[in-house]
């Protein structure tokens, strides 16, 4: 892997950058894999990643319709926090958040890390009553979070409404000073590049058509770009995972929204953390750019549409500037939207599927990209093994026969 130094940079930028190396190369597909693995957001490439960096498994191969990162993974707000409530996703969020930490070092990729802190606003006694429990059951699931009075809150984020006699009053918050954001297409990026750099081939603008079933198991799939063989097939394709189900014959429960969000014109540095109402259902932070970047919560009914629309974009800024009077002024400069995959007890999905030698990687709703190397690390085992660490069996598939939920419904920060 090339590397750059600072006086580097600074020829390619005069000479009109004519020297960069491409961050990872664009092979033609092979005839056949050990590992396929279909999707290249966050999951797939880290999945991918942490095969060959983990199992050494390197004839693996990532298939991407459009362009690495071009589904959620670019379209996300880039929020990372480990605000859950049962011990099975604290444990795993967690871990994501601490590998998010080192990744920079670990990929040799900046993917901006800024460890921020979060807060969750809390608007009367009854809330903070719901969210006291909240923290406590955390606290005893080992995260770092905490409840603090209105005037911590007002002291970190002075913009915020102080008037007692409005619509939301600040009347506290959770405090997560580990949350925090990264940038969404250099997590991408930076998997893509250290994977391929192992020897994994990224194949983007190939699109898994069909699956290539024989003797009860999958061999291989078929794509845009012809067929390809695989021993074994991983699928991380969020918001169209049960169109992929759907081609090895099997339903998942899975439902597929689109999720917006929405920059405003950049301003100078003004919001120190990220700053949450699930009670309102808005959220915000200030991008290194300077932009504001909001979301909010789904949209009501189930869509493949991956666009923004007006309805929602007025109550996240009605939301917003109730919170935040003076961001009233701001020009909006863009609205987008991503189709993500909501599943019933707002946990992910990590397993073997009912069809041999296909695995699955989904059901990360609106809050996948928080879990993308902790996802991909796991994925990656059960690629590797054929079967669950003792960190991902919760999440496999047949919970929702057994009826053992993890419901994080209410503690996922935006309820989905
Ligand atoms: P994706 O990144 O969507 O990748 C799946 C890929 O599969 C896509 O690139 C797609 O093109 C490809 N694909 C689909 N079908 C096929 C096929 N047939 N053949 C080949 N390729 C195929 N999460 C957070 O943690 N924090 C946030 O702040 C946050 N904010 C969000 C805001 C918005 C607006 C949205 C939309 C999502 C947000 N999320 C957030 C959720 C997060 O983005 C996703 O959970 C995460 O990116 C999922 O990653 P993925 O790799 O599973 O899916």
């Amino acid at each position: 892997m090339k590397r750059y130094s600072a006086l580097t940079v600074l020829a390619e930028g005069l000479s009109g950058q004519k020297g960069w190396q491409p961050a990872f190369r664009t092979p033609d597909p092979r005839a056949g894999y050990d590992i396929v693995i279909i999707g290249g957001g966050g999951h797939g490439l880290s999945a991918a990643y942490h095969l060959a960096e983990k199992h050494g498994l390197s004839r693996v191969a990532v298939l991407e319709k459009g362009w690495i990162g071009g589904g959620n993974t670019g379209r996300n707000t880039t929020v990372v926090r480990a605000d859950y409530y049962h011990p099975e996703s604290a444990r795993m969020y967690d871990l994501s958040v601490r590998m998010y930490e080192g990744l920079s070092r670990e990929l040799n990729y900046n993917i901006m890390y800024s460890g921020r802190g979060m807060l969750e606003l809390i608007h009367n006694e009854h809330q903070m009553e719901l969210m006291a429990r909240m923290v406590n059951a955390m606290r005893l699931n080992g995260i770092g979070v905490e409840l603090i009075g209105r005037d911590e809150v007002l002291a970190m984020e002075p913009l915020l409404e102080r008037g007692e006699n409005v619509r939301w009053p600040i009347h506290g918050a959770m405090y997560q000073p580990k949350a925090g954001v990264a940038r969404h297409d250099a997590v991408a990026w930076g998997y893509a590049r250290a994977a391929d750099a192992l020897g994994v081939d990224i194949i983007q603008e190939c699109e898994v058509t069909g699956l290539v079933v024989s003797g009860g198991r999958i061999r291989g799939v078929q794509t845009t770009r012809g067929i390809i063989g695989a021993e074994r097939v991983g699928m991380a394709v969020a918001g169209h995972s049960s169109v992929l189900a759907a081609m090895a014959g099997f339903d998942l429960p899975i439902q597929s929204y689109t999720l917006q969000a929405m920059v405003s014109e950049p301003l100078k540095p003004c919001l120190r953390t990220v700053v949450a109402s699930l009670f309102i259902g808005v959220y915000v932070s200030q991008s290194d750019k300077g932009e504001l970047v909001m979301g909010g919560g789904l949209d009501r009914c189930p869509s493949y549409a991956q666009r923004g629309n007006l309805p929602m974009t007025r109550s996240v800024l009605e939301g917003l500037t109730a919170l935040f009077p003076s961001f009233s002024t701001l020009k909006l400069m863009r609205q987008w939207g991503g189709i993500v995959d909501v599943s019933p007890d707002s946990s992910p999905i990590i397993g073997p599927t009912p069809l041999d030698g296909l695995f699955i990687n989904c059901g990360w709703g609106t809050g996948g990209f928080k879990a993308i190397p902790v996802g991909g690390l796991l994925f990656a085992h059960t690629l590797a093994t054929g079967g669950h660490s003792e960190m991902s069996a919760p999440f496999d598939l047949g919970r929702f026969s057994s009826h053992r939920l993890i419901d994080e419904a209410a503690g996922a920060g935006i309820a989905h």
